[in-house]
């Protein structure tokens, strides 16, 4: 029998997967997890039927939402990353030298242990010396620290549930408290093609308080819309002006210093919703 994943993109499109085989599936304390083996995508993560990440396309997302802020920072040292159990994100921030200690705050314990026993390509890092990982919200988590973040990187689940309030203007009024006096802030925002509003409203209470506000897009196929924005927020550097004369001095697979300064050229329909 054909087993396919059907994950609505909106209430009337959907994108479908061929399923080869379900690795688990629970219902955790916050929302149904699954990690299903698929014919296109390989393993994936997904969550409330929604796909959240997949060995064939993580490293877009991952590289994307970890160097532009870290290559914009010119000594990015301390880092939070608010979600992301996957530990994707934390992989990518750990290939930079500078970074003595990176912090991971996901809510869902279970996140955590089924990606580390499912998915090792993406969580390979969450054990290295320099990952401290804390169980519990994020908003909790930032609310509580002051002044210590080089970069704070917001890798959430879409805005419902336990990830409604990461995205809005009180938390990002947190954000930046939590941040140091030159710190950066990225959050991953969503489908400018069918949430325009969600995009517009981000950026908008993003850029009430962050001086320097800009946003980013790259190609992420297992997306919605396939064309996926990021919001960066910083206090003293802009993005666009990262100085990238080093060379990278490791792998990626879709970042380079030319695409770091490109990604911020938007379509034009994505230009006029930031107006
Ligand atoms: N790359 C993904 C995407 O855009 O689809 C995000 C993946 S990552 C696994 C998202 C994580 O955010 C989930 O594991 C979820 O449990 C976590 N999360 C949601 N709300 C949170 C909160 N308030 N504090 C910390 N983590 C949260």
């Amino acid at each position: 029998m054909e087993m396919w994943l059907k994950e609505a993109q909106i209430s009337n499109a959907a994108m479908t997967y061929k399923v080869k085989e379900t690795l688990v599936k629970r219902k955790t304390e916050f929302q149904d997890l699954a990690i299903l083996d698929t014919h296109a995508f390989g393993r994936m993560l997904v969550l409330d039927g929604i796909v959240q990440t997949t060995i064939k396309d993580e490293f877009v997302y991952h590289e994307m939402i970890s160097h532009i802020p870290l290559f914009t920072h010119p000594n990015p040292k301390k880092v939070l990353v608010v979600g992301g159990g996957d530990g994707g994100a934390i992989r990518e921030i750990l290939k930079h030298p500078s970074v003595e200690k990176a912090v991971l705050c996901e809510i869902d314990r279970a996140v955590i242990e089924e990606c580390k026993k499912f998915l090792p390509e993406i969580s390979c890092a969450l054990d290295d010396p320099r990952c401290e990982v804390f169980v519990g919200d994020g908003i909790q988590y930032v609310h509580q620290h002051k002044n210590e973040f080089d970069v704070i990187i917001v890798d959430s689940t879409d805005p419902f549930g336990a990830a409604e309030g990461l995205f809005g203007g009180s938390f990002y009024k947190e954000i930046a408290e939590c941040l140091t006096e030159d710190g950066i802030f990225v959050a991953q925002t969503e489908t400018p093609f069918y949430l325009p509003d969600v995009v517009k409203r981000v950026y908008n209470d993003a850029k009430a308080v962050f001086p320097i506000t800009k946003l980013f897009m790259a190609a992420i196929p297992t997306y919605p819309g396939g064309y996926w924005s990021f919001t960066i927020g910083s206090k003293k550097y802009d993005p666009e002006n990262a100085d990238l004369n080093a060379p990278l001095d490791f792998n990626t697979k879709y970042y380079t210093k030319k695409l770091h300064t490109a990604c911020f050229a938007l379509p034009k329909y994505v230009e006029d919703l930031i107006k």
